[in-house]
């Protein structure tokens, strides 16, 4: 059961505040995966990008081709810290993403979600922009409804190793939703599922590049725990189109963003073996596989529901498993010197 009608609720479409003019687009955590691939498509819409990052995660190298463009700038800045900006819309991306990284300073990352979302929802008020949220399915915690809906209010641990990212985006929905029905903020929020692609960091930890990056240098891929729990993997560029379609259209949200495509980490290995088999110099050994202790709390299945989007955004993933490592896997060849 969900709440009220809010989570899709259509909203009264205002003139964007500067329609006559190009549109000005803030994105948090622009330097990094996600972030840098968003950036490259609204640069190249012609949209005016500022890219805004601390570069906890994200790198210089995601977006050094966009530097000079006229429609393109960089501010080092960390969202937990208040900043004075003029814009037409945010997408509010900046977060650590991976397991690792967010589990690496917790008490960091929860400031980052709820002192960051704060202060760009502020802004967003105080500009009359247009606000996205980038949520995650990790919203719904170890679900225990599968494949997961938007009314689903899921299944987390609030005090495990996780809870910094999980409850922090938790806090985050709130926090937009307050700023929406207190304030009249247009806000849109994305329920992001696994997503992968090119310029994902060699050692971001999660498991497409983890498993790509190793079967690419030759050392064993590691499965944690026994390999049957489940993930539903999205190509980078299908998440782009989401993101844009929700944020340019009429509906609030939460909707779910994923691919529901889904994969156990035992036959994502085996994929990723036999695409990056053909592909190796004599002197790399074949791709195999080594198990490891899981981490607490990881979820055991996951798949999304994509009704709404479809029906709601006319979105639907277009890049299946096999096709996007395809395109990943040159990226990585680049940057591993193969
Ligand atoms: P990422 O780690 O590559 O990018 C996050 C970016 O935010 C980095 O550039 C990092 O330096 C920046 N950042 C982190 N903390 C910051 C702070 N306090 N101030 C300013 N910048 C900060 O991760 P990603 O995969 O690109 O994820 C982007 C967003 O999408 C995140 O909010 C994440 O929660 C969400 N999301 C991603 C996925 C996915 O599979 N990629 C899934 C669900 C949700
Ligand atoms: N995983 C794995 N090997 C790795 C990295 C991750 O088996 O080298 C597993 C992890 O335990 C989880 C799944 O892959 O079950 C997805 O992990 P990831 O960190 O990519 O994303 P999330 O857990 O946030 O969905």
């Amino acid at each position: 059961m969900g709440t009220k009608a809010e989570e899709t609720t259509p909203v009264k479409v205002r003139p964007q505040p500067g329609s006559q003019r190009t549109r000005r687009i803030l994105v948090t955590g622009g330097a990094g995966f996600v972030g840098s691939h968003l950036c490259d498509y609204l640069v190249q819409r012609g949209d005016d990008v500022i890219c805004l990052d601390n570069f906890f995660t994200g790198a210089k190298d995601n977006i050094k081709h966009l530097i000079g463009k006229p429609n393109f700038e960089v501010i080092r800045h960390d969202v937990v810290e208040p900043i004075l900006l003029e814009v037409d819309q945010i997408y509010h991306l900046a977060c650590p993403a991976s397991p690792i990284h967010y589990k690496y300073n917790p008490v960091k990352t929860i400031k980052t979600s709820v002192l960051g979302t704060l202060n760009m929802l502020g802004m967003a008020k105080r500009v009359k922009a247009r606000f996205l949220l980038s949520s995650t399915s990790e919203v719904y915690g170890d679900p225990l409804q599968h494949p997961q809906t938007e009314e689903y209010w899921g299944n987390v641990n609030p005090i495990g190793e996780r809870a910094c990212y999980d409850e922090g985006k938790r806090v985050a929905e709130t926090l937009s939703f307050d700023y929406y029905r207190e304030h009249g903020i247009e806000i849109r929020v994305a329920r992001i599922f696994n997503t992968y692609g090119p310029k994902m960091s060699l050692d971001d930890g999660r498991v497409v590049s983890n498993f790509l990056a190793q079967a690419l240098r030759g050392t064993p891929m590691t499965i944690y725990g026994d390999g049957k729990q489940t993930r539903s993997f999205q190509y980078i560029s299908d998440l782009v189109a989401g993101l844009v379609a929700l944020m340019d259209g009429d509906h609030t949200g939460p909707i779910n963003i994923g691919n529901p495509g889904e994969f156990t980490m035992l036959e994502l290995a085996e994929m990723i073996k036999e695409v990056v088999a053909p592909q190796l110099p004599p002197s790399v050994p074949a791709p195999t596989i080594v198990f490891k202790e899981n981490t607490s709390d990881d979820p055991q299945k996951r798949k999304p529901d994509i009704t709404k989007a479809k029906t709601l955004l006319k979105w639907e993933p277009k890049v299946a498993l096999r096709d996007g490592l395809g395109r990943m896997i040159e990226d990585f060849k680049t940057r591993l010197g193969l």
